[in-house]
């Protein structure tokens, strides 16, 4: 190991700290609680001593080239501020990048936290072979991100990709960023919960209405397993998680033409109860996909036979993310690589 960067995954629960070689090989990782509460400062010289104790160990005989962070919200990537994140209070217009920079004298990247897992996936993940990938991330939220010709396109203010905000029923749920019936409100897993809750309200949903009684944690993942166990109500749920998505991936297919699309985040765990919906929607929305989808009968192995059924350049690969919650972490890692590559 010759050179090595530190990738940073700021979340609103968990700070996650990774070592990684210009290779991509995993050094070390470590996971902090991000203790938001104590305010920023706090989490920022929490965050400062975690990475100094990191690059300390592997100095000897290796250079640091940088520091990449990843963090959900709006992003000056130029500036290394945040101008506003819902999950992380207090960081309004807070300088973190230039803090950071100061106290550890080495250079220091921020960026959103979608676009950095969508350059992981483009680095070592299920986008590795393509040079433009666009990613959904389906966790707390829904996030975005697009890379082309390997670089993360932010758009004129650093705010492309908002896939998670794009309209799938016009008066549907309200949602956090003034819009009614944003995809956010039917793809993320705090949505899968609500329509859980939803179901068990309106028609009893037993086998739901048991699990949301007896699990303290009752999560889209219990949701998840019930559907794996045939549950009619918990598959219904996914069928139109699923539905949601396909309609946005058509709009995006039709208008961006890219060889591949990824959705990863937590509820990506669910593809198989899902995918299949995906797929018919996209078939029926897209005439561009219809044009360019993989010729394989079974709409579940679609996503997963992608990269033997085709080559890169020919179809539309529609899949789900191979990196999990490690593609912000490795995709973070690989923002001062670039950085230094292009310097
Ligand atoms: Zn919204």
């Amino acid at each position: 190991m010759n050179k090595f960067s530190i990738g940073v995954d700021l979340g609103g629960t968990n700070l996650r700290i990774a070592a990684v070689d210009e290779q991509g090989g995993l050094i070390e990782k470590v996971t902090l609680g991000t203790r938001i509460s104590l305010g920023p400062e706090y989490v920022i010289g929490d965050m400062c001593e975690a990475i100094q104790r990191m690059s300390e160990k592997y100095r000897n005989g290796a250079s640091l080239l940088g520091i990449g962070i990843g963090v959900p919200g709006i992003i000056d990537a130029q500036t290394g501020l945040v101008r506003e994140s819902p999950n992380l209070p207090g960081f309004v217009d807070y300088p973190a990048g230039a803090l950071i920079e100061q106290r550890l004298k080495t250079v220091v990247i921020l960026e959103n936290d979608a676009n950095v897992a969508a350059l992981g996936e483009k680095w070592l993940g299920a986008a590795k072979d393509y040079s433009d990938v666009a990613i959904l991330t389906l966790g707390t939220g829904v996030g975005g991100g697009v890379v082309l010709g390997g670089s993360i396109w932010r758009g004129t203010n650093g705010m492309a990709g908002e896939f998670g905000h794009t309209t799938v029923e016009p008066d549907g749920q309200p949602c956090g960023c003034g819009n009614r019936g944003c995809l956010e409100q039917y793809a993320s897993a705090t949505a899968v919960v609500r329509m859980a809750r939803e179901a068990i309200a309106s028609n009893g949903a037993s086998a739901l209405a048991r699990a949301a009684h007896s699990d303290p944690e009752f999560s889209a993942k219990s949701i998840y397993n019930l559907a794996m166990q045939g549950d009619e109500d918990a598959r219904r749920i996914f069928r139109y998680v699923g539905r949601c998505l396909g309609i946005v991936l058509s709009t995006l297919v039709n208008s961006l033409n890219l060889p591949i699309y990824v959705i990863g985040g937590g509820v990506a765990g669910a593809w198989e109860a899902f995918s299949p919906s995906i797929f018919e929607e996209l078939r029926r929305r897209s005439l561009v996909y219809a044009a360019t989808a993989p010729h394989d009968p079974s709409a579940t192995q679609e996503g997963a036979s992608a990269h033997v059924v085709a080559g890169p350049g020919h179809k539309t690969i529609v899949t789900r993310a191979l990196l999990g919650s490690d593609a912000g972490l490795f995709g973070a890692a690989r923002l001062p690589m670039i950085a230094k590559a292009r310097r």
